[in-house]
């Protein structure tokens, strides 16, 4: 027999390692961007079209590369950033393993140009999978360009796995994001398709933060600086009102490299405690500068994760350099006289002596926009043409006039004393037939000819409206009510994106925009029966529903809208359901033409029979 072990040829190997450096458009992104920071440039550009499927090009003003050197860098394992094995534990660069350029190179045509300072002329190099096509002395300016074209070319299957142009491009954006937070004293620009998305002037770190997030985001913004033997931290927490549902502003940089770390993230939690909401999270900014020695970022091949010698101390410096900062300045939480006042008095404030309270005004507390508001609902109500069934939206009469009167979170923690407060509803007479019941304000019991009905008060209602939203999308038209004061709303530039890449279908539902800028949004009518109170809530979810759901290519819009604002808008569980509300939601939903699955498909009701009860008394 003879042998059958072969070495992999050179283009087949970098296929591999393509595999493991490049699963998107977003790699080459980041690949290339520090590359051009590891050569000391202080302005690079980013040039993207169709979402990088196309074309993604990085250029800088950075040290260039010789002949040699540029014929070189596309050979794997070539790299002038470590010499010997030692190097590694002192790395003061982003890249080290030499396998980049190789790698996009084996799965793309990448065109490259570059020149050093001492050069009057440079080098212009072709490559196709892996093949030098061409190579020339060119005129070109001092630095480099790196020209990626046509990205898995050369691999349908990995080609055909990307995303939407909207999903890959948010990948490159945060890629971009996280590049740009770590180097402030950088000039970055981006362009896709043509247009700026991105113009940043070398800064400090409190304007990089604030041009990338908008400027709403300076007011939020909390510095926090500590110096030990061990670690120094600089950069920002955002005050605890401001933090939010999604975790897209929570960013780690350690030695200038933008990390994941749920440890680390969980001290940050912990110097919040008692200062967020349920389900809300911090925004952070946060760089971190450690030894290098005393961590080892080598444990991954996209290199966000990392270990450090030292966790526990690293969590204990950052959760009180936190705490600290929070507590210096003076983010005590709103008044808040839901809540026992001992539960959630941060750290810094148990020793303090004690201060004048002051007061909370609610500016967007209008007393005529309350009544207006729910009358007009109530009239629309009985001009409501549906069979009786269908309405449902008296459920939400309740929750508005509620949360006009400045006490939203009450919906939520309706207990049963509460009672007497539910004077809102207009047919409290009609408590007559006790055919349902709520049990744990959670779910409604209700007898069948042959057994029991248990719904799930939520999921019944998310389905009863996710159809009801549909159902005004596809029809589109969709009864609106006016604001008295319009709602300026303050989102991030790519959130606002989000919004109006989906405003058509938020129209139908009979959102009214006016007033567009970059960073805010006017919003002048909202669906009838939504809360003003509700709006930004839902716009929030809304956003983060489409940054995690990760819509792909055959994803509806509306689909989605609609799922996402039935979850914002559905009776909470924790909340007392009037009887007749009980039935008209028992109604609502077996009118639906899906009644027995939620939006997400999971299961709305059980039933159980006479038998099955049998049964469990023998
Ligand atoms: P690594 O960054 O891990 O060293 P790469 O494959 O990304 O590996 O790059 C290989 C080498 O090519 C680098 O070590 C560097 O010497 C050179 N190089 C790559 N991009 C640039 C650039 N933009 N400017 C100057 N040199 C570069
Ligand atoms: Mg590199």
């Amino acid at each position: 027999m003879t042998d059958i072990i072969q070495l992999l040829p050179d283009h087949v190997a970098n296929q591999i390692a393509a595999g493991e450096v490049v699963q998107r458009p977003a790699s080459v992104v980041k690949e290339l961007l520090e590359n051009a920071i590891d050569a000391g440039a202080d302005e690079i550009k980013l040039v993207i079209k169709d979402a990088g499927k196309t074309l993604v090009q990085v250029i800088d003003n950075g040290k260039g590369m010789s002949v040699t050197d540029a014929r070189l860098s596309f050979e794997r394992h070539a790299t002038s950033k470590i010499k010997t094995a030692e190097d590694l534990f002192q790395l003061n660069t982003k890249g080290f393993r030499g396998e980049a350029l190789a790698s996009i190179a084996a799965i793309a045509h990448v065109d490259l140009k570059t020149k050093r300072p001492v050069d009057e002329l440079g080098t212009a190099i072709e490559i196709e999978g892996s093949t030098v096509k061409s190579q020339d002395i060119a005129v070109t300016p001092t630095g480099t360009s790196v020209a990626v074209k046509n990205l898995f070319f050369n691999i349908p299957a990995r080609r055909n796995f990307l995303k939407s142009d909207t999903v890959e491009l948010r990948h490159i954006t945060d890629e971009f994001h996280r590049v740009a937070l770590a180097h402030p004293n950088i000039a970055f620009a981006f362009y896709h398709n043509g247009s700026e998305l991105f113009n940043l002037p070398k800064e400090n770190y409190r304007q990089r933060v604030v041009h990338i997030f908008g400027n709403k985001t300076n007011e939020k913004l909390v510095p926090v600086e500590e110096e030990t033997e061990v670690l120094k931290i600089s950069g920002f927490v955002g005050k605890p009102e401001y933090s939010k549902k999604t975790r897209s502003e929570q960013f780690f940089f350690v030695n200038q490299r933008f990390i994941k770390s749920p440890y680390l993230n969980h001290a940050i939690s912990a110097a919040f405690e008692g200062l967020l909401k349920d389900g809300y999270h911090p925004s952070y900014f946060l760089n971190l500068s450690v030894d290098p020695k005393t961590i080892d970022i080598n444990i991954h091949p996209t290199k966000t994760e990392i270990k450090f010698d030292d966790e526990h101390t690293l969590y204990a410096i950052l959760r009180s350099a936190v705490k600290h900062s929070l507590g210096q300045f003076n983010i005590a939480p709103v008044l808040d006289f839901e809540q026992q006042s001992d539960f959630n008095t941060p750290y810094s404030y148990k020793n303090k002596a004690g201060k004048t309270p002051t007061i909370e005004v609610d500016q967007s507390f209008n007393p005529f926009a309350d009544d207006s508001g729910s009358s007009k609902s109530v009239d629309s109500r009985t001009n409501y043409k549906s069979p009786p069934t269908a309405n449902w939206e008296s459920l939400y009469v309740g929750l508005e006039s509620k949360s006009n009167n400045g006490q939203r979170d009450e919906v939520d923690f309706n207990f049963e004393q509460d009672h007497n407060t539910e004077t809102i509803f207009s047919d409290t007479s009609v408590e007559t037939s006790k055919t349902t019941f709520q049990l744990q304000q959670k779910y409604i019991v209700s007898t069948l000819k042959s057994g029991m009905l248990i719904i799930d008060q939520n999921r019944a209602h998310q389905r009863v409206l996710y159809e009801n939203f549909l159902k005004h999308m596809t029809i589109k038209e969709a009864t609106s009510q006016q604001l008295l004061f319009p709602l300026e709303l303050g989102f991030t530039p790519n959130e606002l994106k989000i919004i109006m890449d989906l405003r058509e279908d938020l129209e139908h539902t009979g959102f009214v925009f006016s007033n567009v800028t970059k960073e805010t949004l006017t919003v002048t009518g909202v669906p009838v029966g939504v809360p003003e109170s509700e709006v930004s809530i839902i716009l929030e979810q809304l956003i983060s529903d489409v940054e995690h759901d990760v819509p792909d290519a055959n994803f509806s819009a509306a689909d989605l809208l609609a799922k996402s604002m039935a979850k914002s808008l559905a009776i909470k569980n924790g909340q007392t359901l009037k009887n007749t509300e009980q039935e008209h939601l028992v109604n609502s939903l077996f009118a639906c033409k899906e009644p027995n699955v939620s939006p997400t498909n999971r299961p709305t009701f059980i039933t159980m029979s006479t038998d099955d009860i049998e049964k469990k008394f023998v």
